[in-house]
């Protein structure tokens, strides 16, 4: 029997927020031949090491590495928002792709744009199936949303399941290698007495990450969600042993 192709949408804050939660998910998605788009609310800058023509370009070839489409909205870095014309913004994205399932920051998180991203998420996919308002094309209600974990809260997270990326994990980690300009504070720990490149420390960092997850669910990698929202199944053949 075919699987049902889905219309997948995730919504970071920033461009690098969902490759770094979700990256082996969105290509995984992908290649099992479900649309996804990547909205970035914001264009990421200013950062120490960024401008707007640099993250623009870093993050289209990352969409490139992960084989989807990708569009950033016009706000600002560190000054996000949950108010009305950003919720617009976002629930008109949403009105044009019609997802059936949007992934959305978990709504704790030390970054306030993430905080931010997170509930306007909700508040879109509310705002998506209004009518009397001023919004492009039709009516619409995502019928499924899921949180991804961004990496700014030294959390543990409790997600209600795991998504086994054992096979993504190098697509992940490149496209995360697309974002040259940033990554300049990740994980400077030094292992075995040696001091790690950039590169080095986004894959160690990374690996380190999605071996736990994957280690909770008997796989090699895996990348976690929670969601705010009771899970029906249909039957129960996903389901890793
Ligand atoms: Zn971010």
């Amino acid at each position: 029997m075919m699987n049902k192709l889905h219309r997948i949408m995730a919504i970071g804050a920033h461009p690098d927020d969902v490759e770094f939660s979700m990256g082996g998910t969105i290509s995984k998605l992908r290649s099992s031949g479900h649309e996804v788009m990547i909205i970035d609310i914001t264009d990421g800058e200013p950062t120490p090491h960024g401008s707007k023509e640099i993250r623009n370009n870093e993050s289209m070839e990352a969409a490139k590495v992960l084989g989807v489409e990708r569009k950033t909205l016009h706000f600002q870095n560190r000054f996000l928002f949950d108010d009305i014309e950003v919720r617009k913004s976002v629930a008109a994205e949403i009105r044009l792709f019609r997802p059936d399932i949007i992934f959305a920051h978990y709504p704790l998180d030390a970054h306030p744009d993430h905080q931010s991203a997170s509930q306007l998420s909700m508040a879109a996919r509310f705002y998506g199936k209004l009518s009397y308002i001023d919004l492009p094309g039709e009516r619409y209600f995502a019928p499924r949303i899921f949180y991804f974990f961004s990496v700014h809260l030294r959390i543990s997270p409790q997600p209600d399941f795991c998504l086994d990326i054992s096979n993504e994990i190098d697509i992940k980690i490149n496209s995360l290698l697309s974002y040259k300009s940033q990554f300049h504070e990740i994980n400077k720990s030094i292992r075995g007495g040696q001091e790690m490149g950039k590169e080095e420390r986004v894959t160690d960092f990374i690996k380190t990450q999605n071996a736990y997850w994957g280690n909770r669910i008997g796989t090699a990698f895996a990348e976690p969600f929670y969601s705010p929202e009771i899970l029906g199944f249909s039957n129960l053949n996903s389901i890793l042993l």
